[in-house]
C-alpha cells in the first residue's frame, strides 16, 4: 500500500475500528488520483494462452475472477514473493479503468464507460491455483493475494483513445517471455464491459484486467519484470 497516494475517509473518530484505506492510482499527466473500487479479471482471453493452459480457445462465454483493491502495488514498488508458493507466474495484461458504471450496458455504449487504461500484472500462485482447479475450489489463494496486482498509472482514454491493436509484451531480466497483440483478445473491451455488467453492477473506480497472452511463466526473487502495451506504457517490477 502506497502511503503518499492513499486517502483516508474523514471523521475517523466515528469508526469502531480503523477504516480501510482507499486504494488510489495516479492518473498520467494529472494531479488527480483514480480511486479503486473493485478489480475484475478475465480468464483465458487470448487463444494461444488458453491453449498453453490446456483449454480449447473457441469462443465460449468469458469468465471472471476478482482481486482485492489493496492487492494493487503502484509503479515503482517491488513485488514481494508470496508465502506458501514455489511457482509464481507473471501475466502481463491491459487494464481497463471505468469512469462510469451501470448494469446491462450495451456494447455500443460500453466505451463511454471507460476512463482510461493501464498496464498491469495478474500475478498468480500457479501451484495453488492448480490445486484449486483440481479440487474444484475457488481461486482466491492463487489469484487474490497480497501485492498480486502491480498496476501502472492510469492513462486517460481522452489522451490515447481505446487501444484495439498493438503489441503487449513482457521481459524478465531483458529476455522476451510474453508477446501478443491486443487484436488477439477473444473478448474485446466493449464485449467484456457489456458481459460483466450483466453479472455485476459496475461503478466508477472498477478495474478490469483483460487477460494475458501466451508465454506465462515463473519468476524468482531478484528478477525484474518489464511489461509494455503499445500506446499505454511500460511498467517495471522487481521481485524481492
Ligand atoms: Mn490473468
Amino acid at each position: 500500500m502506497n502511503e503518499q497516494t492513499s486517502l483516508q475517509p474523514n471523521s475517523e473518530a466515528k469508526f469502531a475500528v480503523p477504516p480501510p484505506t482507499l486504494m488510489t492510482i495516479p492518473v498520467e499527466g494529472s494531479a488527480k488520483l483514480f480511486p479503486v473500487r473493485r478489480i475484475y479479471c478475465v480468464g483465458r482471453n487470448y487463444a494461444a494462452h488458453a491453449v498453453e493452459m490446456g483449454h480449447d480457445p473457441s469462443k465460449e462465454p468469458p469468465f471472471f475472477f476478482q482481486k482485492n483493491p489493496d492487492n494493487i502495488i503502484l509503479a515503482g514498488a517491488d513485488f514481494p514473493y508470496p508465502s506458501k508458493s514455489s511457482d509464481v507466474h507473471f501475466e502481463a495484461e491491459l487494464v481497463i479503468a471505468l469512469g462510469k458504471g451501470g448494469s446491462n450496458i450495451p456494447q455500443a455504449e460500453a466505451l463511454d464507460h471507460v476512463f482510461g487504461y493501464a498496464v498491469g500484472l495478474d500475478m498468480t500462485r500457479r501451484d495453488l491455483q492448480g490445486e484449486a482447479k483440481d479440487l474444484r475450489r475457488p481461486w482466491e489463494v492463487g489469484k487474490a493475494f497480497e501485492s498480486s496486482a502491480p498496476c501502472g498509472n492510469i492513462v486517460p482514454a481522452a489522451k490515447i483513445g481505446h487501444p484495439t491493436r498493438g503489441e503487449i509484451w513482457l521481459d524478465v531480466d531483458g529476455e522476451r517471455r510474453q508477446t501478443g497483440d491486443l487484436n488477439q483478445l477473444i473478448w474485446k473491451t466493449p464485449e467484456i464491459i457489456a458481459y460483466l455488467s450483466g453479472l455485476f453492477i459496475l461503478a466508477p473506480g472498477d478495474l478490469i484486467f483483460s487477460g494475458t497472452p501466451s508465454g506465462v511463466g515463473a519468476v524468482e526473487r531478484g528478477q525484474t519484470m518489464r511489461l509494455h502495451v503499445d500506446g499505454v506504457g511500460d511498467l517495471e517490477v522487481r521481485v524481492v
